[in-house]
């Protein structure tokens, strides 16, 4: 890295994001000896730097940890991987970028990072809902991820509940009845948004139940897990309680993609479009991993996956590009 003014530096390849994605993608492009300059965020849209899985308490499934490991302990780990190899971590976050013209610009409140290649991996925030008891049993029976939480001892043949309508509410229903012994969908209106094929598997399961018109009021337990929700139908007005162990919002996710101010293509929900098979984005030498180009798999290993692509890619389009002015 060659800097020229106080908070302004020069990078081969700078990587905006702190979860799995950005920094498998610093370990491979530091270890190719391209110095990356990593900005990790300070609080990025609310999450710690580390990204997702600073919010959850064990991680069963990535491979090489086979006792678990919990969230904050891998991603510490990723980080000082990163760091091992050489990539210099910016505590701040980015703010606007400018791809328009090259080197692209990469700016925070206090730093401008100019650059030859910007991989993306700020991922993406999944929406939880707000109301008393959500914080407190907020990973001690709440989660946002049944495919990561669902198989979890607390879960298996006891009952659990999934907020949302949509085709990812389905799917999380479905696979949750694999575990719990009867999964309640809450949905706050009348009728799901999700696709008919998908309703279809849900409304023929006889181990799902739909709380239609209905929202979650509160969450209690006595000290321990979860043990149970209020319930309010909001046509009738009605509370009841519904005695579950696990509850899980499926209500979407947000990328984090509002700092791109429009520079890379985004698809109708805010992701940014990579050619499939790749991580190139619609602006040659800006790469995306992790998920906030990934709607479908949103895991760690796959934000691994494609951080390593990305770091890959960006190599070779700086071999092709060769070296550049030395700013
Ligand atoms: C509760 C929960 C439990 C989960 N459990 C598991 C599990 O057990 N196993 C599994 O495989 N997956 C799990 N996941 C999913 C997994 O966490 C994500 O798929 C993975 O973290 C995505 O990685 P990512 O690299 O895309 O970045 P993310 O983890 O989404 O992190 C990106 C980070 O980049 C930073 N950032 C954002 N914007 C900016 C900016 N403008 N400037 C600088 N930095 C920025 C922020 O710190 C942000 O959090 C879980 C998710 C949740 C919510």
């Amino acid at each position: 890295m060659d800097s020229f003014t106080p908070n302004s530096f020069f990078t081969r390849v700078c990587i905006i994001g702190s979860g799995p994605g950005a920094h498998t993608a610093a370990i491979y492009a530091a270890r190719a000896e391209l110095k990356p300059i990593l900005f990790e965020g300070w609080l990025a849209n609310d999450i710690a730097a580390g990204g997702q899985l600073t919010t959850t308490s064990d991680v069963e499934n990535f491979p090489g940890f086979p006792e678990g490991i919990g969230g904050l302990e891998i991603t510490d780990k990723f980080r000082a991987q990163s760091i091992r190899f050489g990539t210099q971590i910016l505590t701040e976050t980015v703010t606007s970028v400018d791809f328009s013209s090259r080197p692209f610009i990469v700016t925070s409140d206090s730093t401008t990072v100019t650059a030859d290649s910007v991989i993306v991996a700020t991922g993406a925030v999944a929406r939880r809902l707000k109301f008393p008891g959500s914080e407190e049993f907020w990973n001690r029976g709440i989660s946002a991820c049944a495919v990561c939480d669902g198989a979890a001892p607390i879960f298996r043949n006891n009952p659990i509940a999934v907020v949302g309508g949509g085709d990812s509410a389905m799917e999380e229903a479905n696979f949750l009845t694999k575990y719990g012994s009867k999964v309640y969908i809450v949905h706050r209106r009348d009728a799901f948004r999700a696709s008919k094929i998908m309703q279809a598997r849900v409304l023929e399961n006889p181990k799902i139940e739909v709380l239609w018109n209905s929202q979650v009021s509160q969450a209690y337990g006595d000290k321990g897990p979860l043990a149970g929700l209020k319930v309010k139908n909001i046509v009738t007005g009605e509370v009841k309680d519904v005695e579950v162990n696990g509850l899980f919002f499926a209500i979407g996710h947000e990328p984090a993609t509002k700092f791109l101010n429009g520079q890379l293509d985004l698809d109708s929900d805010g992701y940014v479009v990579t050619k499939p098979g790749t991580t190139e984005t619609s602006v040659k030498g800006v790469f995306a991993a992790g998920d906030v180009q990934d709607k479908k798999y949103r895991q760690a290993i796959t934000a691994a996956g494609t951080g390593c692509m990305a770091a890959l890619e960006a190599e070779h389009y700086l071999q092709e590009i060769g070296p550049q002015a030395n700013l």
